[in-house]
């Protein structure tokens, strides 16, 4: 056992202590399921604070894994974060947790190289750590003088707020250029 880090390994504990093979040592010292310990990384790895829009998420994510249908519901891993007693996550389940846990700590495609980069949006719309395509296009407002740099959202799109398409248009008609 390894007594020297307070952060979990992810490996089983020896059972020198318990019979209880499900369980891990959590990062406070408290015994934690295994699946409770991977659903904490998938959401922390994910960026999603434990709360019921971010379980659904991950319920739809695992749903996808295990090919469920219907789905499993957002209660339902919301339990399990938990570790509910009364909740225990079936097998189907547990094996889509591995499999989910696995893949977030994986590589993903296209990710690599990419950096943090500050931005502005409405609250709550971007999620912290929002990836970006390369393909995305970002420019200039094409009002004059407006400083604001967007991500266009359809190709015609040349203004980063309607008004500022009707500021411009109304500057242009007083100094008689349209
Ligand atoms: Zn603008």
């Amino acid at each position: 056992m390894n007594n020297t880090a307070k952060t979990p390994s992810g490996k089983l504990l020896d059972n020198s202590k318990g019979k209880n093979t499900h369980l891990l040592e959590g990062y406070d010292g408290q015994d934690i399921t295994v699946e409770c310990f991977q659903l904490k990384e998938i959401l922390s790895i994910m960026g999603l604070k434990p709360i019921m829009g971010s379980f659904q998420v991950v319920a739809e994510d695992l749903s996808r894994i295990a090919r469920k249908n219907p789905p499993w519901t957002a209660k339902y891993i919301h339990s399990a974060y938990f570790q509910y007693p009364a909740c225990r996550p079936s097998p189907r389940l547990s094996r889509a947790i591995n499999a989910l846990w696995q893949r977030v700590k994986g590589e993903f495609p296209g990710i690599a190289g990419s950096v943090y980069s500050r931005i502005l949006a409405a609250p709550y719309q971007v999620p912290d750590g929002t990836f970006v395509p390369v393909t995305a296009r970002v420019i200039k407002c094409h009002n004059p003088g407006c400083s604001v740099r967007f991500i266009q959202t359809n190709p015609a799109q040349l203004y980063h707020d309607p008004i500022c398409k009707i500021q411009w248009k109304k500057i242009r008609r007083r100094k008689g250029v349209l």
